[in-house]
């Protein structure tokens, strides 16, 4: 049996990743749960945003699950998530965008994944006051980091057969930092030259993804650009509710969905648990569990396309629990 982290995080967190624990159960996976808190909540029970055996338990078990943790903002530490990934050298942050047939939404037709470069850019925690009333934060670019989550994407395109792999970025302003950025990923497109490659200046890339998102494939992305591109194209497939992801490192891996901690409605009941679930699926997709990620995806969409249990995020009036069990039951029914 395999032994998986599990951080239910702040807010939306314990219910969401409670969904994920019972998904995962009625599809007969067996996982050894290693709970342990990380976030706000964490900090409330030991004084610590990332205590030391949470830490020590991501070390060991190489494998989490984790919930959306709140950072509070422009108080003076750093974000426990970029903390993580930095620390555990997650550069590849995977997130795949998928219309849902079940969900109204201007296109139906997008299927786009998102590799976010993880550990650098604007996100390095490199950030001060230069004196009063001028701050400086400054956005560190590696042909190291860059050249990786190249590789990432177009690896990923070759697997899945996809056509497309389009770098996006600024280098038009910021030309010596995301100069490096495309510079390297140019040079990886040369080893796949089977993959399409083409590069979007990132201003132009939000006009055609909310225009022609079809148009679209593989995106590759410098860290802030791929944070912000993400939510965009949550949007266009229905909401943060329904986005997964993971954070890929060489030897860790770090599942969680694209949403936050959604405080305004933590312990309502009214979360939508598709975005945890479906990053479920790729964590059971990375450790062999393919036939149990096929059969809990199906049972998502067999629910998000009945529409009688469905969270009111995506138009239902059904709660999180209600939702979690009815695709609980599909996976039991075809068990
Ligand atoms: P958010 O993703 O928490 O919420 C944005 C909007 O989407 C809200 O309207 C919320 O209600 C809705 N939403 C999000 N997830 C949903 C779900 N599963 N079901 C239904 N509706 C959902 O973003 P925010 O409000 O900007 O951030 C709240 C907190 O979360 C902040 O402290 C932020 O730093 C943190 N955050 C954490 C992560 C993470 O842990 N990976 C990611 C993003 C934001």
């Amino acid at each position: 049996m395999k032994t998986i982290t599990l951080i239910p995080g702040d807010g939306i967190g314990v219910e969401v990743t409670t969904a994920v624990q019972r998904v995962i159960e009625a599809a007969n996976v067996a996982i050894d749960w290693e709970v342990v808190n990380g976030g706000e909540t964490a900090y409330l029970e030991t004084g610590q945003y990332i205590p030391d055996e949470l830490i020590d338990s991501i070390s060991k078990n190489k494998i989490a699950f984790k919930g959306p943790i709140t950072t509070p903002i422009g108080t003076g530490f750093k974000s426990i998530n970029v903390t993580l990934r930095q620390k555990y050298n997650t550069y590849a942050n995977v997130r795949p965008v998928k219309s849902m047939s079940g969900i109204k939404t201007p296109f139906d037709n997008i299927d786009l994944v998102i590799f976010r470069e993880n550990t650098e850019g604007l996100y390095c925690g490199i950030e001060h006051l230069v004196t009063e009333g001028v701050a400086e934060a400054i956005k560190v670019i590696t042909e190291k980091a860059s050249k990786r989550i190249g590789k990432s994407a177009f690896e990923y395109a070759r697997k899945h057969k996809r056509k497309k792999v389009t770098a996006v970025h600024k280098a038009n302003i910021m030309k010596i930092s995301d100069g490096l950025f495309l510079d390297c990923i140019r040079s990886v497109a040369k080893e796949y030259p089977e993959i399409e490659y083409e590069e979007v200046i990132v201003d132009n890339m939000c006009m055609q993804l909310v225009m022609y998102p079809e148009r679209y494939d593989v995106l590759v992305l410098p860290n802030l650009y791929g944070d912000i591109i993400s939510d965009l194209a949550a949007g266009l497939v229905g909401g943060l509710g329904l986005v997964p992801g993971a954070n890929i490192g060489d030897d860790i891996a770090i599942f969680e969905a694209v949403h936050g901690s959604a405080p305004l409605i933590a312990g309502k009941n009214m979360a939508n648990p598709t975005a945890c679930i479906l990053s479920a699926t790729m964590m059971l997709d990375y450790i062999g569990e393919e036939s149990a990620a096929k059969r809990i995806r199906q049972a998502v969409e067999f629910v998000i396309k009945e529409g009688r249990y469905t969270t009111s995020d995506i138009g239902g009036t059904a709660t999180t629990k209600d939702m979690t069990e009815a695709i609980c039951q599909y996976i039991k029914s075809k068990n």
